[in-house]
């Protein structure tokens, strides 16, 4: 508490000096995306990304605001080094965008799990690095790389304070009978077996923009959520609050995404491991990493070739387009059945904002559910794409821009769990 208002002072004083600026880190396994964000007005001043970490050919990208891209290969040992050499191109003479380190308001960490701890921002303190820890075995790639990436700002930015931005804090208000599976209960009360939800980010980002766009309170409103990108995932939001969503334990599943496999019959694991004499990391690749539309074309997870190749009279690609959004379709359906009405269909993520193919594929002969496009409108990538009484939205998402704000929320000091 008190630490939160010595925050806030600080910030408060610092704002009349300068505008807020956020540094947004979203550290992977072997990458760091940045982007540093003016607060005031929202405005971009520079983004980034840091490739290959652990490799003596990493890949340095950088691009200031209205200023040229710099891309540069050379070693990067570790995250540190690579927060190290974010921070020098910050601030450097010729391509910088700030001239002292202490201009960084706060840093905006996302982190892939919040197990059950967490249900909003925080700022991160010993006992929030501890809870992300207990959560690596929920998400052992993960976590442990956003780990690092907050050791490595504690010892390159001890002033500037972290703000942990969890995937899973969103879905927390699923009620359990959303997200207790139909297993023994003891496994939920001994492992924490239970659907946690992910890009909980981007869904609360576009529900929101989506009331904005209708000028309608999203308290009021009913939404389903589309995010496919190259995973996906789709969630009911009733009155801005997740009710259920499409990705459970694990990312893995639901929808059917670029390399994920998405739902299958839990029998078919033992089966396939037997039968092609796999052990556990095997068959978790083979469902995590060659599924998907990769494992049904067997060329391809990107939507613009497999579209190119069902143009080009390739029938297993169509056979793969169609797959991936009668998926989509069936959820639609059964969220609309969970939310008892809809008001709101929502497209986002790479796909969702691009692919006018897999939107009307997806809401094709949903005329009597009241979900309708406009041909044209649809073609044309606009906002609003419905000819029905269902508001059929593109909304294009921003994780960072949502990680930005909750950040300064918390350094503003309105608190958040
Ligand atoms: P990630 O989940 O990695 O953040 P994105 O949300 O960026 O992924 O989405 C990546 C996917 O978006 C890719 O499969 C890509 O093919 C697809 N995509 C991007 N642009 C288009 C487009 N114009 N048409 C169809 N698909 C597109």
């Amino acid at each position: 508490m008190l630490y939160s208002y010595f925050i806030t002072r600080s910030c408060l004083h610092k704002e009349k000096e300068t505008a807020m600026k956020v540094l947004v880190l979203n550290s992977g396994s072997s990458s760091i995306k940045f982007q540093l964000i003016r607060m005031e007005d929202e405005n971009l001043l520079a983004k980034g990304i840091v490739e290959k970490i652990g490799s003596i050919d990493a890949i340095i990208t950088y691009q200031p605001e209205g200023k040229a891209k710099i891309r540069e290969i050379r070693e990067v040992k570790n995250h540190e080094v690579a927060i190290e050499i974010v921070l020098s191109l910050l601030l450097h003479p010729q391509h910088g965008v700030i001239r002292d380190k202490a201009e960084i308001d706060g840093i905006g960490h996302r982190v892939v799990h919040g197990g059950e701890d967490f249900s909003g921002a925080v700022l991160i303190t010993d006992k929030v690095i501890a809870s992300v820890r207990r959560c690596i075995q929920f998400a052992p790639l993960h976590n442990p790389a956003n780990l690092k990436g907050i050791e490595a700002c504690e010892a390159l930015l001890p002033a500037s304070p972290q703000i942990g931005v969890f995937d899973t804090a969103f879905h927390q208000t699923i009620p359990p009978k959303a997200y207790i599976y139909g297993l023994p209960y003891a496994l939920y009360e001994k492992l924490r077996i239970r659907r946690y939800g992910f890009h909980g980010t981007s869904h609360s980002f576009v529900a929101h923009r989506a009331a904005e766009f209708l000028k309608t309170p999203l308290a009021g409103l009913k939404i389903i959520t589309c995010h496919l990108g190259n995973g996906a995932s789709i969630t009911a939001v009733d009155g801005g609050k997740s009710v259920d969503t499409s990705m459970g334990f694990t990312p893995l599943e639901g929808l059917v995404m670029g390399t994920r496999c998405g739902d299958i019959d839990p029998a078919l694991v033992p089966y396939i491991m037997e039968r092609e004499k796999l052990g556990t990391k095997e068959i978790d690749a083979l469902m995590n990493k060659n599924s998907g539309m990769l494992g049904l074309t067997g060329t391809s997870n990107d939507m613009r070739e497999i579209e190119q190749e069902a143009a080009n009279g390739s029938e297993r690609h169509r056979l793969a387009l169609e797959i991936y959004c009668y998926h989509v379709r069936k959820y639609i359906g059964s969220y609309m059945a969970a939310l008892g009405r809809l008001d709101v269909l929502v497209f986002t993520g790479g796909v969702g904002e691009n692919s006018r193919l897999v939107r009307r594929l997806t809401c094709e002969g949903l005329d009597a559910l009241g979900i309708a496009l406009d041909p044209k409108k649809n073609e044309a990538n606009e906002r609003d794409i419905s000819a029905g009484k269902i508001k059929v939205l593109v909304i294009p998402t921003n994780e960072e821009l949502a990680i930005a704000r909750d950040t300064r929320r918390i350094l503003e000091g309105a608190g958040g769990d």
